[in-house]
């Protein structure tokens, strides 16, 4: 058995209360350790880690912070195989993407802004009249990172990584489904030498240390990223009492590809937006529009790649499709294909739960599932899924097709396929999304903003914008 521990002012220990939660293997659908089942208390002792560990951290050299985030940034590169052996354990993705994407990820978030501090500059704004102002920027205190299952140690050090670049200390909560690889990543801390509280993480359920965390007087922000109805109640937890909020939320992304696209380009990618990482990555394109030109052709082609598309063990070197997260998560996806049929739609390819042979028998597997004859405005089109389940609908024109993807409460981001810049140009600047890809996917450039708009979140992270998040502005005015 596994055991993890939470990581408060620099020493690894368990829950105050004793307790512990199960930690699930989803690829086997079996039990294989425990993680603290923290509470306000452990909250309280790592924000009190993190408050006496600010005044060192927020002054020492920016050199010096830059120098320890690159080496545990080296160390996670070192134990790459040991990382993602434990994503891909804890999580049920494929090991080979968790080695690919996940891991590597983690070191460059780390890279990113240890080296992005060594460049940081402040404004200065020169006045005709006899006057200066320039605009100093500090780092804001304590502050809270919660992240969620999906991409876990990727999207734990997105946080964390701008949090402590910038002079913070943080109290981080990771999902309590995916735990594993942030316990790994405050041993590595504590070998990099990571000064004791800077980082603290407690581990926990979201309604005991998230909220706990929302609620914290002394946690000046909070960077959340999970569903809307979790951004919603940290929201109204933590708006009233002024704290800066960065909430990267739920999505129902739109792939919109015309009859002028490079067909082999956009059927390639679609299968890999539609069903990476089981359809579990924020930015999967769930709903595809295609233009009836191409409708069919289309549709052929793409249920003819996603049936090559091998359902295994996460660890097996031809699996593409590994398990789903989790029972409920499971359970939750395989309702929303009998909400589909019950809506009218029809099972192109997929719909039903995979059970494998072995160890793997009571695993969490989900054939990748394509429906369509869908309104665009029922609930199946409509409500996030995040899992293997995409619907196709044809379209006539740009109008129709920008009604269609727009009729969503969620903005985050999309995709659109076609050969007519112009056209691109066009429809990019009318969808509603903070994120549009044009003939690609996930192509993500660190420096750029990230984060959705309606009720895929508010705030945007990525390059300064994670560094203005967490740095407070104050201008001085001198007159001379
Ligand atoms: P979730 O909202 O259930 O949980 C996310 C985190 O919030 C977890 O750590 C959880 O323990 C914690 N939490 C739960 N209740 C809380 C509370 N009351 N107060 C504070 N924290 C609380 O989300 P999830 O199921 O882990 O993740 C899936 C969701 O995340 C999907 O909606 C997906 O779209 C979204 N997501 C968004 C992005 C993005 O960048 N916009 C990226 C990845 C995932």
């Amino acid at each position: 058995m596994e055991v993890i521990q939470n990581y408060i002012g620099g020493e690894l220990m368990p829950a105050k209360s004793g307790a512990t939660l199960e930690n699930i293997e989803p690829a086997k659908g079996k039990i294989y350790g425990t993680i603290p089942d923290s509470d306000a208390t452990d909250v309280q002792s790592a924000v009190e880690a993190a408050e006496a560990a600010f005044p060192a951290w927020s002054k020492t050299p920016r050199e010096e912070r830059s120098r320890l985030m690159l080496k545990v940034a080296e160390l996670i590169d070192q134990n790459l195989d040991r990382l993602a052996a434990a994503e891909s354990k804890d999580n049920g993705k494929p090991l080979k993407l968790a080695k690919r994407v996940d891991i590597p990820r983690a070191s460059a978030n780390f890279r990113f802004f240890a080296t992005a501090i060594l460049h940081e500059s402040s404004d200065f704004h020169q006045t005709d009249e006899e006057a200066i102002n320039m605009t100093l920027r500090s780092p804001l205190g304590v502050v809270g990172c919660i992240s969620p299952w999906n991409l876990p140690l990727y999207l734990f050090t997105w946080k964390i990584a701008p949090a402590i670049a910038a002079g913070n200390t943080v109290v981080a909560k990771p999902s309590e489904v995916t735990p594993m690889t942030a316990y790994l990543l405050s041993e590595l801390c504590i070998e990099a030498g990571l000064p004791k509280g800077v980082l603290n993480i407690v581990h926990g359920l979201g309604p005991k240390v998230g909220q706990a965390m929302s609620e914290h007087p002394k946690i000046k922000a909070i960077s959340f990223t999970g569903g809307t109805a979790t951004g919603k109640q940290i929201a109204a937890t933590a708006a009233p009492m002024f704290k800066k909020l960065s909430l990267e939320l739920g999505g129902k992304n739109p792939n919109i590809i015309f009859a002028d696209c490079d067909f082999d380009k956009a059927l390639a990618t679609t299968v890999h937006s539609s069903f990476a990482n089981q359809g579990q990555i924020c930015l999967c394109g769930s709903r595809i529009f295609i233009e009836r030109a191409i409708y069919d052709k289309f549709k052929t082609a793409f249920i003819e790649k996603v049936k090559s598309l091998k359902v295994g063990p996460p660890e097996a070197e031809d699996t593409k499709v590994g398990a789903v997260v989790s029972e409920p998560h499971m359970n939750k996806v395989l309702s929303y294909i009998e909400l589909a049929k019950e809506e009218g739609g029809t099972i192109l390819f997929g719909g039903e739960r995979v059970v494998l042979e072995g160890d793997f028998q009571s695993g969490y597997y989900i054939q990748p599932t394509i429906i369509e004859g869908l309104s665009y405005d029922c609930r199946t089109n409509q409500e996030e899924i995040f899992g293997p389940v995409v619907t196709l609908t044809p379209f006539d024109s740009e109008e129709e097709v920008l009604i269609m993807a727009n009729t969503s409460q969620y903005g985050l981001s999309s995709t659109i396929w076609t050969t007519d810049l112009n056209r691109a140009n066009r429809v990019a600047k009318q969808i509603q999304a903070g994120i549009v890809w044009v003939n690609t996917w996930l192509f993500r450039d660190l420096r750029t903003p990230f984060g959705g708009v309606k009720n895929s979140g508010v705030g945007r992270e990525g390059g300064w914008a994670a560094l203005d998040f967490f740095t407070e502005k104050k201008n001085v005015c001198i007159k001379l």
